[in-house]
């Protein structure tokens, strides 16, 4: 037996990613699976991004890059951020990452030391938690439902906070739920921080521009909190570039400088043919983001009619992001023909994906047991489809 590190046995599978070998095994075996695991736009890349990074290779922009991203890259979210966030940043606080994700986990092992809290609203994405348990950290859940659209307030957020505080970290807009913080909201969330100089706050904006409900709001307007708010956004949602992994940081100066120095031992800069192409991603308009916006909008409209049919989902209508979260706890105790019992969310996951062949992810993994998480960055006819064979799968539960 090969004997791993503590920290690897501690550290769990990405939930959203076992589900979906679990439905590539079932396809496998010739079964008709509809894959709503998984949290990946459908679209394909537009024309512009993927002609300029085959000019980037064509070009030689096949080095080594400096660590924190091209220059003219950097300048580019500079820019992005000042004309579409109306945020001020210079280029020294910008970090270009391999995806988001390493963002988030450069800033929690930039910040948080062995025995720091880190609070984490429920439902959260899959990787939050298990980072803060990469950085031996304590994450503190704050539980929100259903019925506050899973969102918390200012009290809950001052009541969580102890002196071990030292980030906080969320959403917005919210996967898995879609909920979107209002400017309102963050600001009451912002008056909490300005009695706390000591916590910072991770601001994951990965989902900015799959908002149906009108202008994105960051809590890095702020500017009595600015200081400590680290911005994260990328591209694999906006500009359908999962595959591509990039994403980047806006933060203080000593953050974006400790990023540089922790990737630089780790990953390097992200791929240099990439970033040309995230390049073009920005100085090309928002014309494709607004047509995937729109077209996951009529989506939305058309699940959350069918999923409001269903006897025992309870859903919310998701301002945001592409994933519905629905409370199916009333589900739980009841019987499978087979005879098998549904204990929580997990169980019915499994059971939609071996019944209904449609792949969910069982809420627990976000923190939340009443609940499952779906996509819908799926075809019309496979999301229609999906929603009956769901309805009859759960129809059948006694
Ligand atoms: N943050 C959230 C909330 C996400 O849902 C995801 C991807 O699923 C990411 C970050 C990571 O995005 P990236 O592909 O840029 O690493």
């Amino acid at each position: 037996t090969v004997a791993l590190s503590d920290k690897i046995n501690n550290l769990s599978e990405s939930a959203t990613i076992r589900m979906a070998k679990l439905g590539r095994e079932l396809k496998a075996k010739g079964v008709n699976v509809i894959s709503l695991s998984f949290g990946e736009p459908d679209f394909s890349t537009p024309e512009n991004i993927k002609e300029a990074a085959k000019k980037a290779m064509d070009e030689n922009y096949t080095y080594y890059t400096p660590v924190s991203g091209y220059p003219d890259l950097r300048q580019a979210i500079v820019n992005k951020l000042k004309i579409e966030n109306n945020l001020d940043y210079d280029i020294s606080q910008i970090v270009v990452t391999t995806g988001a994700k390493q963002a988030l986990a450069n800033a929690i092992m930039c910040l948080v030391n062995p025995g720091d809290e880190v609070i984490i609203p429920t439902p959260y994405w899959v990787s939050y938690s298990e980072m803060v348990k990469l950085a031996d950290g304590e994450s503190v859940f704050i539980d929100t439902s259903i019925e506050s659209n899973f969102k918390i307030t200012a009290e809950e957020l001052e009541a969580a906070i102890t002196p071990k505080t030292k980030l906080f970290m969320f959403s917005s807009p919210c996967n898995p739920t879609g909920s979107l913080y209002s400017k309102d909201e963050l600001e009451s969330l912002a008056r909490v921080f300005e009695k706390h100089p000591d916590i910072y706050i991770l601001s994951d904006e990965i989902y900015e521009h799959i908002n149906f409900s009108g202008k994105h709001e960051s809590i890095a307007q702020f500017n009595s909190i600015k200081d400590r708010v680290i911005v994260v956004n990328g591209f694999s949602k906006a500009y359908a570039m999962t595959g591509w992994r990039i994403g980047y940081l806006a933060a203080h100066p000593t953050i974006a400088a400790a990023t540089d120095k922790l990737q630089g031992q780790i990953t390097s800069g992200t791929c240099s043919i990439t970033q040309r192409a995230a390049l073009a991603a920005y100085e090309g308009g928002l014309d494709s983001v607004i047509a995937m916006r729109d077209e996951f909008l009529k989506r939305r409209d058309i699940v959350y009619n069918l999923l409001k049919d269903i006897d025992g989902v309870k859903t919310n209508l998701p301002e945001g992001a592409f994933y519905f979260f629905p409370d199916i706890s009333s589900f739980f105790g009841k019987q499978t023909e087979t005879g098998e019992t549904i204990k929580d969310s997990s169980d019915l996951a499994l059971y939609l994906l071996n019944v209904a062949h449609v792949a969910t992810v069982g809420g627990d993994s976000f923190g939340n047991n009443d609940c499952i998480r779906f996509s819908y960055a799926a075809s019309e006819e496979s999301l229609v489809e999906a929603m009956k064979r769901i309805k009859d799968a759960l129809g059948k539960l006694k």
